[in-house]
């Protein structure tokens, strides 16, 4: 993540709490009784509303009347342990995989909580109590301010001037975590191309390293470095006409200031580097052109305006614009090239500025 959600207060994060409740106080110690006996108002009201709630949570109940106290524990720890998502994305704890509970446990859950998210929040009762996603998700954008995509820092998110929303992630996928499949801790807006096409349904904690959680009280300042291959310069700047002299990522290479394992991970999960070096590569010449124009425009206007000082004024001007934070550190690799200085100077018809 490039940058991180600030948690706003919300109803909707207590949702999770009736499931939370139905696997610990039903599921958990289903006996001889009703199943619906052990349930609450609430989810006794849903129970008799909705007809798939209720054939679900009467088969699982059924299942776990069979299960030993041992596998019935185990349902338990691995519910509340995979919903410890910043613990997880921390590696203070590692997950609990559902492979290991009870295999009759494992058909029946499975499906039912894969369903649960898509079904459960759009629940009148459920809406009525804890609120709507799109007000949420409106709500937790307006507090951010978020227009571009905190992963990656600039694909589409949907603001409150949009039509619908940006889907919410799975963080923790719900093919490998189902139980957290209502966790709004878990639920994080971002871009379609960081949601479906990079990451899909990999599963982050695979590689058992740290990983960014979207809502951290503290976050790192990531920086992008870039540096450009000086032999390369004159594919740099001029308009590529063959698909044979493409840029190549030797001659752009992309990194970070962090070498850390959320860093790495990110960057894996998410595709980050070549993401940002394709960016970088296809908007390089506009912004080469934008410096060359700047300096031809300053330095009949301003005594002693030199190519660098045109460099430094388009990187400061443009650092809050969208990808401005990939386009300053490629200007200033640029700039760091006296050659390149040089020749722009000459072509502004000003070589003494640099000589
Ligand atoms: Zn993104």
């Amino acid at each position: 993540m490039l940058k991180v959600y600030k948690p706003i207060p919300h109803d909707i994060y207590k949702a999770h709490n009736l499931i939370e409740y139905l696997v610990n106080e039903v599921w958990c110690k289903a006996d001889s009784k009703q199943c619906k006996s052990k349930l609450n108002d609430e989810l006794k009201a849903l129970y008799e509303d909705q007809l798939w709630f209720q054939e679900q949570v009467k088969a699982i109940y059924k299942v776990c009347k069979s299960l030993t106290t041992q596998e019935k524990g185990d349902f338990k720890k691995a519910f509340a342990h995979n919903n410890k998502i910043k613990e997880l994305c921390d590696g203070t704890i590692t997950p609990i995989a559902i492979s290991t509970l009870n295999k009759d446990l494992v058909k029946v859950v499975k499906p039912f909580f894969k369903e649960l998210y898509t079904r459960f929040l759009g629940w009148k009762v459920i809406r009525d109590t804890y609120g709507e996603k799109k007000t949420y998700y409106d709500e937790l954008n307006l507090k951010n301010g978020f227009i571009d995509c905190p992963c990656c820092g600039f694909g589409d998110l949907k603001t409150i001037y949009s039509k619908g929303r940006s889907a919410f992630d799975h963080y923790l996928p719900q093919k490998h975590y189902p139980f957290s499949s209502t966790n709004f801790n878990n639920l994080v807006p971002i871009c379609t191309t960081c949601n479906s096409d990079e990451k899909g349904e990999v599963d982050v904690l695979k590689e058992g390293k740290p990983v960014y959680y979207p809502f951290a009280k503290t976050h790192p300042s990531i920086e992008v470095t870039v540096d450009v291959d000086k032999k390369a310069l004159k594919k740099l700047i001029e308009p590529t006409d063959s698909l044979k002299s493409k840029i190549t990522k030797s001659e752009i290479k992309v990194d970070f200031n962090l070498k850390d394992d959320k860093t790495e991970s990110w960057d894996k999960i998410f595709d980050i580097k070549s993401r940002y070096f394709e960016r970088i590569s296809s908007n390089r010449i506009g912004w080469f052109t934008k410096v060359e124009k700047h300096y031809r425009k300053y330095k009949e206007k301003i005594i002693d305006y030199s190519v660098e000082n045109a460099f430094d004024d388009v990187i400061e001007d443009d650092s809050d614009d969208q990808l401005g934070f990939l386009k300053a550190p490629y200007l200033e690799s640029l700039k760091s090239n006296p050659h390149l200085v040089k020749a722009i100077g000459e072509v502004a018809g000003s070589s003494k500025i640099n000589a």
